[in-house]
């Protein structure tokens, strides 16, 4: 196995001291960032990635309201959340969590968010500057696909800012919150993007895209999707899935990508892991994308530094 597994633990706690450094920054200049997020119904993972948020939000002292609802909440009840955090001068950024209960449509949930306290780009205002490459707000874990990407060419010599052009960039997956942006950020770095989605494999027509990519981002949520037979030698390889799969021997059950992880690495130069690939640095993203939906109240569009770099390269 020759590739270069990148450690998404350690750019995590890269990140993190970066967004703390954003956070004291604002704060001094006497903004107060603050982050919400409104969850409803009974998800195992949806509360997971809630309670995570609290512990990260506590340690870096960013103010942090947790909404939560009932499985069968009326949509009427979870636009009056939405629209009470829009007023509430304390919070910055809004968060709904996914899955919603299956009766509440998540389009007119998303419609309802303030654009301004929309950090992670669902609606339409945002999804759309997006896809135009002049975003607003970039969501969390794409923007945390190519902060991995980035950091893992700059530490390896390659300048992220030219890296990308004219490349092969292959995406696994078209939702709005992961495919959908990961493929604009994509195509804002000048490569060459192709989005494959469930049609591609039902065609049968996956393993030819795969293969021709020299930066692959999987977000399908189908446990090792795509295996070392579907890649080209020496892809970058980047797996966002996280599926709970139960080994029928042991009974235990474990979390895995949508990458077949040992043939893929054997083939590729690069590849993130799962778990301690994309997942850690997501949580920091979105407190990170509160901060910067602070700083794009106050002063227009966020100074950050690590904003504009995502967006420009
Ligand atoms: P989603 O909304 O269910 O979208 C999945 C996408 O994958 C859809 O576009 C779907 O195609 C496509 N797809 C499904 N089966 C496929 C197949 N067999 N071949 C090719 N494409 C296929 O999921 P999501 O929210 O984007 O999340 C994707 C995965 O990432 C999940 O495992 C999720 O848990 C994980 N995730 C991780 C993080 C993190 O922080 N690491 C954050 C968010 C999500 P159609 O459009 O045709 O249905």
């Amino acid at each position: 196995m020759g590739a270069d597994v990148i450690d998404g633990n350690r750019l995590a706690q890269r990140l993190r001291e970066r967004v703390a450094e954003e956070l004291h920054a604002v704060q001094t200049s006497g903004l107060r960032p603050g982050l919400a997020t409104v969850l409803a119904g009974d998800d195992y993972a949806a509360h997971a990635y809630e309670r995570h948020v609290k512990k990260l939000a506590d340690g870096l002292e960013c103010y942090y309201v947790s909404e939560q609802l009932p499985a069968n909440v009326e949509i009427a009840d979870v636009q009056a959340t939405v629209g009470k955090l829009n007023a509430d001068p304390r919070i910055t950024g809004i968060l709904v969590l996914r899955p919603l209960p299956p009766h509440i449509p998540e389009a007119e949930v998303n419609r309802s968010l303030d654009p301004l306290k929309d950090v992670e780009a669902v609606h339409p205002e945002n999804a759309g500057l997006l896809a135009q490459g002049r975003p607003r707000f970039v969501p969390s874990t794409p923007a945390s696909c190519f902060w991995l990407l980035d950091t893992y060419l700059e530490e390896s010599g390659h300048d992220p800012a030219t890296y990308y052009a004219g490349r092969t960039m292959v995406v696994v997956g078209r939702s709005d919150s992961v495919g959908k942006p990961a493929a604009s950020l994509g195509l804002l770095r000048n490569a060459t993007v192709i989005t494959c989605h469930s049609r591609t494999q039902a065609a049968g027509r996956l393993a030819e895209f795969t293969g021709l990519a020299e930066i692959l981002i999987v977000a399908a949520g189908v446990p090792r999707l795509v295996t070392g037979d579907m890649v080209s030698e020496g892809v970058i390889a980047v797996d966002v899935g996280i599926n709970a799969v139960k080994d029928e021997a042991t009974g235990t059950t474990r979390m895995v990508g949508d990458l077949d992880f040992e043939s893929v690495a054997a083939k590729a130069l690069a590849i993130t892991p799962v778990p301690g690939g994309v997942g850690p640095i997501t949580d920091v993203w979105l407190i990170g994308n509160a901060v910067a939906a602070a700083a794009n109240a106050a002063w227009g569009r966020a100074p950050l530094e690590r904003l504009s770099r995502l967006v420009h390269g």
